[in-house]
């Protein structure tokens, strides 16, 4: 059975669930798909290997982006005004809210989805005794993760739920904002890019922060028992739309002084060096909500770029240290020259 968690999670919830586009099908989803010998698909830029390497591959169209994080009925009703036909409007903040939300409310539910695994496998470890016929199934079950892991149990539960502050943060400041109508405690970033590109992508980074942090920038804990440095969480979004413009989307709560801070870098960036840090930061922080046009990737093969792609899609970010400069990719796929109309594409 799949995860299914409303992010909402109020009085009007209803027990009926579908799976709840992140990326608007109709608004965006229909601008990056093309035909494959597999039917109409997109390019899953976060799709692993088994051998769990990442590994952009085609996939339907209508199972991208796609997962039980909104109840039926907020699903339909909360996400109307981005839907469909509407034209993205840079400066209404709650249109940029339900954007932001909406990419937000993904990566807490994987991260929901993540803690119900590893409870379950704890459960199931502990359920075994001493029988080596049951610890051998146990154990074929697992193709990356190393079950020694499960012996260091207090220190997994204690980072899954470390980790897990910043992300109840997050989510307890949206649901204030949405219930009280009033969007301005984030810090947004809009652009319109002239053209339409050929991909989509919404997440959130997460950063690592790397001390020493100037001292205005260190964040005293929210409630008595929360860790003393939570991560700051920069919201990301790209949206191609029907009106030939790209809308890039990123945004903070205006008291995660952190993720402030790094929007501010890339406000200070010249191109090319903008599209390069937007790159690294789709790779790294979007990667398993980014889809790209067939005929993209396509391109992107014939141009041998697709062994830079790859390298960056698998290594770790690391620490984001406050004092340095923004990370950058080696490509910039935010390149006019990358654009629809510039490769081809209708
Ligand atoms: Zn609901």
């Amino acid at each position: 059975m799949p995860h299914k968690e409303c992010f909402i999670q109020d009085n009007s919830c209803v027990d009926k669930f579908k799976q709840a586009h992140i990326l608007s099908q109709s608004a965006t989803m229909k601008l990056v798909h093309g035909p494959t010998t597999a039917g109409l698909n997109v390019i899953h830029l976060g799709n692993k290997n088994k051998q769990g390497s990442y590994e952009p591959k085609p996939i339907g169209w209508t199972k991208a982006s796609a997962y039980h994080c909104f109840c039926h009925d907020h699903d339909n009703d909360l996400f109307l005004p981005i839907e469909n036909d509407n034209k993205l409007d840079p400066k209404n903040a709650h249109q940029l809210f339900l954007h932001v939300m909406r990419s937000f409310s993904y990566v807490y539910y994987r991260k929901k989805e993540q803690m119900q695994f590893y409870a379950d496998l704890v459960k199931e470890f502990h359920e075994i005794g001493d029988s080596q016929n049951k610890l051998q199934d146990f154990l074929a079950q697992f193709i990356v993760l190393p079950p020694r892991e499960l012996s260091k149990e207090q220190a997994l539960k204690y980072n899954l739920s470390l980790s897990f502050w910043s992300f109840q943060y997050v989510r307890n400041e949206l649901l204030k904002s949405l219930n009280s109508n009033k969007f301005e405690n984030l810090e947004y970033r809009t652009l319109i890019f002239p053209e339409r590109l050929p991909f989509a992508s919404a997440g959130v980074l997460l950063a690592r922060i790397v001390e020493p942090l100037p001292k205005k920038m260190t964040i005293v804990s929210i409630n008595p028992g929360d860790p003393v440095v939570k991560s700051p969480a920069l919201m990301f979004n790209v949206l191609p739309d029907k009106f030939d413009r790209t809308i890039i989307i990123a945004a903070a709560l205006k008291d995660d002084y952190n993720a402030v801070h790094l929007l501010n870098k890339f406000d200070r960036l010249p191109q090319p060096e903008l599209g390069k840090a937007l790159t690294r930061l789709m790779f790294d922080a979007n990667k398993e909500n980014t889809f790209l046009h067939p005929r993209f990737w396509e391109f992107l093969k014939k141009n041998d770029y697709v062994s830079t792609v790859c390298k960056e899609l698998n290594e770790d970010r690391g620490y984001d240290s406050m004092l340095d400069s923004l990370k950058l990719s080696d490509l910039n796929l935010f390149d006019q020259k990358l654009s629809c109309k510039a490769i081809g594409i209708d």
